[in-house]
């Protein structure tokens, strides 16, 4: 293996205990600071056809890259077992994501089968995904066709040159953007496009994709750059705070804020002025959301996650393939839930010491953002 190739994946994840009298699931839990689990973000592979320099930095994630051998992910089967125990303990949303999660084969089988599930209260799931959009001109009809509802699409610039640079493959802008109109085409609307903003690199585009979606079905959100994993070399001065991002809008297009739409939305609305639609923006860095944080998050080997800063996952995978009923593996994620204390981002200077001291945080690409 080369010297720069540093293993990402969580070796260190202990099995999920199992409750010695398990109890079976109501339909609502907490942990422990009062926050219900209401959502599961599911990986469905480690692998990406981008190489975005905040993500997977080709340095890190080159050629001889191992990535999971494909008997280590878990199966659609699996992944939709592990989401019924999840939607019966309450939670009502679903993302897709990765890595590039249309790189996963027949992707919209899972959907299908997702989509099949029932809920504890009759509504129906809210079934998502975030994708590079590289692979949507050929992939929104049939996700639409299997019950898939809306997408998120990420676009970090539309400048051309500068969109390569991010992303680092040469891939090009108007490739997304036909993936943005295929997903609107097919019914996955209203698209959400995501933009993380690191300073030096695209924060000249800030503007211009302001101006570019205004008006427009597509709503925009602007990212601040986060410090997650241990391959992208963050550094808080590449950080552009939503503050600022709102500031440099509203100076050409003059910004109003806007009520959120939910307790617990991550990003803060504002509306044009003029009537031509809202951006939002996603203070994970300089605005702390942990208190109303309801997600939690598989990877793609079935490691569950209580926060996307963790440092250590809790192996589902094992309890999956070693026989245990049902009723088991439900009590085992019910109680993972109920001890959670989590809240990274209002903690985050004490937390980014102790990892400069050896605790390695968990890769974006790792377990999907
Ligand atoms: N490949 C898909 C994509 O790019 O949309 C899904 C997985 S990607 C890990 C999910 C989201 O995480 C993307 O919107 C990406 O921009 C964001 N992301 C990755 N690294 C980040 C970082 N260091 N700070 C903020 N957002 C990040
Ligand atoms: Fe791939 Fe998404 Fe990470 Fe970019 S942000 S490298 S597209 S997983
Ligand atoms: Fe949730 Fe952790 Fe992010 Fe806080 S830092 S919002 S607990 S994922």
């Amino acid at each position: 293996m080369a010297e720069n190739i540093i293993v990402l994946h969580d070796l260190r994840a202990p099995a999920l205990a199992v409750p010695a009298a398990p109890e079976a699931p109501v339909g609502i839990i907490s942990d422990a600071l009062a926050r219900p689990l209401h959502d599961l973000r599911i990986s469905v592979t480690d692998r990406c056809n981008f190489r975005c320099v905040y993500c997977m930095p080709k340095e890190v994630f080159g050629k001889d890259y191992p990535y999971l051998p494909h008997g280590d992910l878990l199966s659609f089967e699996e992944i939709t077992r592990v989401a019924r125990l999840f939607v019966a303990h309450g939670v009502e949303k679903i993302r897709l994501t990765g890595g590039e999660p249309l790189l996963r084969k027949n992707l919209e089988h899972l959907v299908a089968m997702l989509r099949a599930l029932p809920t504890p209260s009759g509504r129906p799931l809210d079934l998502t995904l975030t994708t590079n959009g590289s692979l949507l001109v050929r992939k929104a009809q049939a996700l639409k066709d299997a019950g898939l509802d809306r997408v998120t699409v990420s676009l970090d610039a539309l400048d051309d040159a500068v969109f390569k640079r991010m992303n680092d493959v040469d891939f090009a802008v108007g490739d997304v953007l036909a993936g943005i109109d295929a997903a609107h085409a097919a019914g996955l609307g209203p698209v959400k496009v995501n933009m993380v903003v690191k300073r030096g690199s695209n924060d000249d585009q800030i503007v211009p994709m302001a101006r570019h979606f205004k008006g427009s079905p597509t709503t925009l959100r602007f990212i601040e750059y986060m410090d997650v994993g241990a391959s992208n070399g963050w550094n808080m001065d590449e950080v552009v705070p939503s503050s600022e991002v709102v500031r440099r809008i509203d100076a050409e297009l003059p910004l109003a804020p806007q009520a959120a739409n939910y307790t617990g939305e991550t990003a803060a609305r504002w509306r044009y002025v003029d009537g031509g639609g809202e951006v939002g923006v996603i203070s994970s860095v300089t605005g702390a959301f942990c208190k109303d944080c309801s997600r939690m998050r598989l990877s793609t080997e079935g490691k569950l996650y209580t926060c996307l800063f963790a440092t250590r996952g809790h192996d589902l995978r094992a309890l999956l393939r070693s026989g245990h009923d049902d009723l088991d593996i439900g009590a085992a994620i019910a109680r993972l839930w109920q001890g959670r204390t989590d809240r990274y981002s209002e903690t985050r200077t004490m937390n980014t010491a102790r990892v400069d001291t050896g605790a390695r945080k968990v890769e974006m690409s790792y377990i999907g953002g």
